[in-house]
């Protein structure tokens, strides 16, 4: 179980079914310490509301919430669909490929468009599920893109779980992230309430690889929220 859970929706995406204080009991009554929603972006036509961003303030008591969104690409030169008005409220931008993106252009225009993505946006912090079967990526040129720009590569429970990514792809992916000694996060991205907090999936991968704890950036409460304030003030800067 993760004791920082830096990755879950709400039914303010159009994949999630549950509301935020659902998901913020739920992680109290499991003994998550930090739990950060992280609806989609507006390329996928989620709600991104002012409220949440501007007035929700750590709604329940004993769990930390940070406010993130999970980013699309919104070309292929690596622009993503942050908008510049919330970024001042966000504690964490993440970014994934997802069904907005064109399918079926190769490893090599997907690897590009992430590194130019981190290039230019310094306000990512997490690169989600690149392990995804449908956009493949060379793990190794984006793990030491990431490295250089202090950027974490997720190691995402939920894939291996629903068999949308397998141990086989997972393992290589932590293969490369320790062979290029950029940080990682381990994530739920949970959608539905019962995968809150989960990691057994890819928590034995992670032994077996004897990947290096000190570079896991959730693995406790302390770490993630130093990590996260060393990295907010490119949030807060942006116009
Ligand atoms: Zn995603
Ligand atoms: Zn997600």
């Amino acid at each position: 179980m993760l004791s920082v859970d830096l990755h879950s929706h709400t039914f303010f995406s159009n994949c999630g079914i549950h509301t935020h204080l659902e998901l913020l009991n739920q992680a109290k009554a499991l003994g998550i310490k930090a739990l950060a929603i992280t609806d989609h972006g507006p390329l996928l036509d989620s709600r991104i509301t002012p409220p949440f961003f501007d007035r929700l303030k750590d709604p329940v008591p004993g769990v930390r919430l940070y406010k993130g969104m999970e980013c699309n690409l919104a070309d292929l030169d690596g622009t993503i669909d942050l908008p510049k008005n919330f970024a001042k409220h966000l504690d964490l931008v993440l970014l994934g490929i997802h069904p907005n993106t064109e399918e079926g252009l190769g490893e090599d225009v997907y690897t590009r468009a992430l590194i130019n993505a981190i290039s230019k946006n310094p306000a990512i912090d997490i690169i989600t599920h690149p392990d995804s079967g449908t956009y493949s990526v060379n793990f190794e040129r984006l793990c030491e893109t990431a490295r250089l720009a202090g950027v974490a590569i997720e190691i995402n429970n939920s894939r291996v779980m629903l068999g949308r990514s397998t141990a086989e792809k997972m393992t290589r992916l932590i293969s490369a992230c320790k062979k290029t000694e950029c940080l990682i996060v381990v994530n739920s991205d949970t959608h539905a309430i019962g995968e809150l907090g989960r990691d057994e999936d890819v928590r034995p991968l992670l032994e077996a690889e004897s990947f290096p704890t000190d570079k896991i950036v959730n693995r406790d409460p302390e770490t993630a929220e130093a990590w996260i304030q060393s990295r907010i003030h490119n949030k807060r800067n942006l116009r």
